[in-house]
């Protein structure tokens, strides 16, 4: 009898990362965009792919992407590290400032990714608290992250699940705060483009800033899995170290770079849903028994002065899937929904006013 081999011993009790997958009409549960991109971009891309040197590797540092990504975000190409989904620049990120005998602050509730991945790292995970109205109170973090000596501070924003926009005085507080304790300051901006302002007009040499984004959302492209990292030089020269050699397959390299001649595509949908989101909030905030958030990005939050998770099967019966956050602390008798279409947003209203007098007492 030979012993079975034993992952880490930190890794135990671990749990993967779920979001529940089941079928439905209307998917408003992933805060994908509703839309396909344009019909042009796709035959572009297929055209690119049929064109591949195939037997050959990928340019490993992805030049011509990072160079229209560094025009069209007013940034130097050196600024800039691509991987495959925000998500792999998150652990890039941790691999190399985090692991062991190291810490990472997150503020809850928030990505359930950030904590995972440090943890998957081996770092520790501090876990600050959002007020009662999700946001993070600046003076109260910048404390937490003095006594608790962070290599990095995530702050998520717009915050996934809360839609919550952090003013740009907490970001700053909450940089000036790394900076003393010579942390890097993660700014996971996934859904950056909906909101007003953006930490990416933090970003600069001297400071410890480091801005996330992904392709997976505005840019309509979460089956190609990329994201980037836009950060002083000095870390995107240690990213790179540490990200696997040839990591970006050349369809992903060109599915980046051909995107970007859609911007004003892109930022027609972005106003779109913007829009609808608006029209959602409105309409939800007129419902009695619910409280929904304001929010920066591309779905609400919503709580129900009821049984939520009744509420959510009673939509996924009438065919609606949102996300349920029913018993997630923080955010306790939440729904979230994702801004659709407006067929489907006019869909999942219809099905909330059949199914809410089932779950509001
Ligand atoms: C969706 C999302 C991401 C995106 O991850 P990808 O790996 O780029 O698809 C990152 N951060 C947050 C907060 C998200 O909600």
């Amino acid at each position: 009898m030979t012993a079975r081999p034993r992952p880490r011993d930190d890794l135990r009790g671990l749990e993967g990362y779920h979001s529940p997958q089941v079928p439905a009409t209307v998917r408003l549960n992933t805060n994908e965009s509703p839309f396909p991109p344009p019909r042009e971009f796709v035959e572009r891309f297929a055209a690119a792919v049929s064109g591949i040197d195939y037997h050959r590797y990928p340019d490993r540092a992805a030049a011509a992407l990072r160079a229209r990504l560094a025009d069209f975000l007013g940034q130097p190409a050196e600024r800039l590290l691509c991987a495959n989904g925000s998500n792999e620049v998150l652990q890039t990120l941790l691999l190399a400032y985090g692991g062991p005998g190291r810490r990472a602050v997150v503020f809850e509730p928030t990505y359930a990714l950030h904590a995972h991945i440090a943890r998957v790292t081996g770092t520790a995970v501090v876990a600050g608290r959002r007020g009662p109205d999700h946001t993070v109170d600046a003076d109260a973090a910048a404390a937490l992250v003095r006594d608790t000596d962070p290599a990095v501070v995530f702050v998520c924003s717009p915050n996934n699940p809360t839609g919550t926009v952090e003013p740009r005085g907490t970001v700053e507080a909450l940089a000036a705060a790394a900076a003393r304790v010579g942390a890097l300051l993660v700014v996971d901006e996934a859904y950056g483009e909906f909101a007003a302002w953006s930490a990416l007009e933090l970003v600069a040499e001297d400071a410890p800033v480091v801005v996330v984004r992904t392709y997976s959302k505005v840019w309509s492209l979460a089956a190609v899995r990329l994201g980037y990292a836009v950060a002083p030089r000095w870390v995107t020269d240690e990213l790179a170290k540490v990200l696997l050699p040839y990591a970006l397959s050349v369809p992903t390299q060109l599915a980046g770079t051909i995107a970007l001649d859609f911007v004003q595509e892109m930022r027609g949908r972005v106003a779109a849903l913007v829009e609808e989101r608006g029209r959602l909030f409105a309409s939800l905030a007129g419902r009695p028994g619910l409280t929904v958030f304001p929010s920066g990005a591309n779905f609400l939050l919503v709580r129900v002065h009821g049984d939520s998770h009744a509420l959510w099967r009673a939509l996924l019966d009438r065919g609606v899937l949102v996300r349920d956050f029913s018993r997630w602390p923080g955010v306790e008798g939440c729904l979230r929904v994702t801004v659709g279409t407006p067929e489907e947003n006019d869909a999942f209203l219809a099905a909330l006013d059949a199914a809410l007098p089932e779950v509001i007492a």
